[in-house]
């Protein structure tokens, strides 16, 4: 069975990659799906998020990367894959998730979307906590892969 795992990914994180890890344990294989959302300003544009997960994912046979614009489901369709999934986090992500998946079960009925409880300790952990730490000079090797703390680091020097 594909699984999608689509998500903004800016930039991934150890939260991300421990998602990642334990669905390729459970699926023949897993689509890292980087979406590109015009009405969101990324740090990172989507081709770099891809380079980004590919060099992060590369020991793992069964996880392809790739990018999508427009309906979640119409990728999955495209791919031929009947599950998305997502990461729970705290409380907060519930509702939004819930939402979403409802939501794509009313575009097409196959479609499955399998939550996967984070690891404890990257449930306080998201993209935008490490930029806000980053851009302060803060340290992040502990949040996300040295590649990406590479590339952060980069973006903010080159900024100032
Ligand atoms: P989106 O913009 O679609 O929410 P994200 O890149 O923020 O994209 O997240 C993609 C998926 O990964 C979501 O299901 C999100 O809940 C999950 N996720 C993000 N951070 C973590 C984490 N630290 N642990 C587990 N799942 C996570």
């Amino acid at each position: 069975m594909i699984a999608i795992y689509p998500g903004s990914f800016d930039p991934i994180t150890f939260g991300h990659l421990d998602i990642i890890d334990r669905g390729a344990k459970l699926f023949d294989s897993v689509i890292v799906a980087v979406l590109s959302n015009p009405s969101k300003k990324p740090l990172f544009s989507v081709e770099q998020r891809v380079e980004q997960i590919r060099y992060c994912t590369s020991h793992l046979a069964n996880v392809k990367v790739d990018s999508f614009t427009g309906l979640t489901v119409d990728y999955a369709k495209l791919r031929d894959a009947k599950v998305l999934l997502r990461g729970l986090r705290v409380l907060s992500d519930f509702e939004k998730e819930l939402q979403m998946a409802h939501t794509n079960s009313t575009l097409w009925t196959e479609i499955e979307t399998v939550f996967l409880a984070t690891a404890k300790e990257y449930s306080f952990l998201s993209s935008s906590v490490v930029k806000e730490i980053a851009q302060f000079g803060g340290a992040i090797d502990h949040l996300v892969p040295a590649n990406i703390v590479r590339d952060i680091c980069n973006y903010y020097q080159n900024k100032t």
